[in-house]
């Protein structure tokens, strides 16, 4: 993959970007990547190529490069485009499924996600179950043909039009000695009997979270994902997809842009120019990683940790340039109020930083 190559990519998104933004299909978003739910943008950019890039052509993808795919989200994310309706499933089912997918899912799900037609959730923390997430109480109980799970997921992002989540859930009691031991994925139709979602809306009136509480919900065998009693493993090589991407750095990109259009000798806007920048060649590195198949869950972390401090720090910015001037514009106003609203999710969500912390002194042999 030439940098010529990428280069010429990246003119070709900014390009759309700026038709589709010509167009009205779409007002720049902060957190678009949770908030920006639209599914006809999500079939605009299916008809593009840009979604499944890395899934390979016999399974209905595009069998490009993660620097490909990496090139394309991060110029969306930088425009604030409203991608959140598939990006759980574009981002990491596509990764995982290719990695622990039966044929069977794979054949079934890979085609819809690149398509466009198929969303996904993460079905990993409980009420009582966060960062320690093998301490997951949901139970899947050996039935005739399949699995029974019972339990109560919480945070579940987009549940409420997704399709489908994937839930972790313990198949074994907890010993103790080996608490990670006995953990098991499953993919859960989210309109399955038994499957009830209760929204949670947030303070600012906005609907992303949910309660998904399953009662007794019938699974197949041909849903179980990877490996019974694998299911950290599978986990957690699933987070690195999760934590490095340029959504860890990008959620409140657009307000950066904006502030450049108005100022260009502030030095702290330049500070936080300068660590954007760093964090997309530490992200780009990253996508290499992966791949060339390695797990780099502690560059991950180092990426997740790092971005997520400078996009809340961004938001800061802006919202310390709003003051409480009344003539502030309307639209700028809005920006910096959701990003606002939205950064203290931003260190939470995927992994605290306070346990990704913990995570990188473990990878540099400090505990
Ligand atoms: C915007 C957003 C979207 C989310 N979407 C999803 C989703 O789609 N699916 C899903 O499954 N989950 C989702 N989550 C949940 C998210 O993964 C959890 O909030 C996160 O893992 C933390 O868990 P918790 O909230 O239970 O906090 P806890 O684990 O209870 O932690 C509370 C505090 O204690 C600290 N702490 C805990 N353990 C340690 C430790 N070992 N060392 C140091 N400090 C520690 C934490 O840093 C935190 O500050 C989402 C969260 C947010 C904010």
């Amino acid at each position: 993959m030439t940098g010529a190559h990428l280069d010429e990519l990246r003119r070709e998104v900014r390009g759309f970007v700026a038709d589709q933004l010509a167009a009205g299909a779409f007002t720049p978003l902060i957190d678009s990547w949770l908030c920006g739910w639209d599914e006809s943008f999500t079939a605009s950019l299916a008809k593009q190529g840009w979604l499944g890039m890395t899934v390979p052509v016999h399974y209905g993808g595009h069998g490009r490069s993660f620097q490909e795919r990496f090139v394309v989200t991060e110029e969306l994310l930088a425009a604030g485009a409203p991608v959140a309706a598939h990006w759980i499933a574009d981002r990491q089912i596509v990764p995982s499924l290719l990695k622990y997918g039966t044929e069977e899912q794979k054949s079934e799900f890979l085609p819809r996600i690149v398509a466009g037609e198929c969303f996904f959730g993460i079905g990993m923390s409980e009420p009582d179950s966060g960062s320690d997430l093998a301490s997951v109480r949901t139970r899947a109980v050996r039935v005739d043909g399949g699995w029974s799970i019972t339990g109560t997921k919480v945070w579940t992002s987009g549940a409420h039009r997704a399709h489908a989540f994937i839930v972790l859930a313990r198949t074994e009691p907890v010993d103790p000695s080996h608490r990670h031991a006995g953990l098991s994925q499953f993919i859960v139709d989210l309109r399955a009997p038994g499957v009830q979602v209760r929204p949670i809306i947030s303070m600012n009136g906005g609907h992303h979270f949910n309660e998904v509480v399953l009662d007794e919900v019938f699974v197949p065998d041909a849903m179980v994902f990877g490996e019974i009693g694998h299911g950290w493993t599978q986990v957690t090589s699933e987070l690195s997809f999760e934590r490095s991407g340029p959504e860890r750095f990008l959620s409140t990109f657009p307000l950066l842009a904006r502030a450049l259009e108005n100022t260009s000798d502030d030095p702290e806007l330049g500070r936080l120019v300068a660590r954007v920048a760093g964090l997309h060649h530490m992200s780009t590195a990253v996508a290499g990683a992966l791949e060339r198949g390695e797990n780099p869950d502690v560059p991950a972390a180092v990426v997740k940790v790092l971005g997520t401090t400078v996009e809340g720090d961004i938001a800061d910015y802006a919202d310390r340039q709003n003051g409480d001037d009344a003539a502030t514009e309307a639209e700028w106003a809005h920006l910096v109020a959701t990003a606002v609203d939205q950064r203290p999710g931003f260190t939470l969500r995927g992994g605290t930083n306070e346990v990704l912390r913990g995570v990188i002194a473990r990878g540099l042999g400090l505990r």
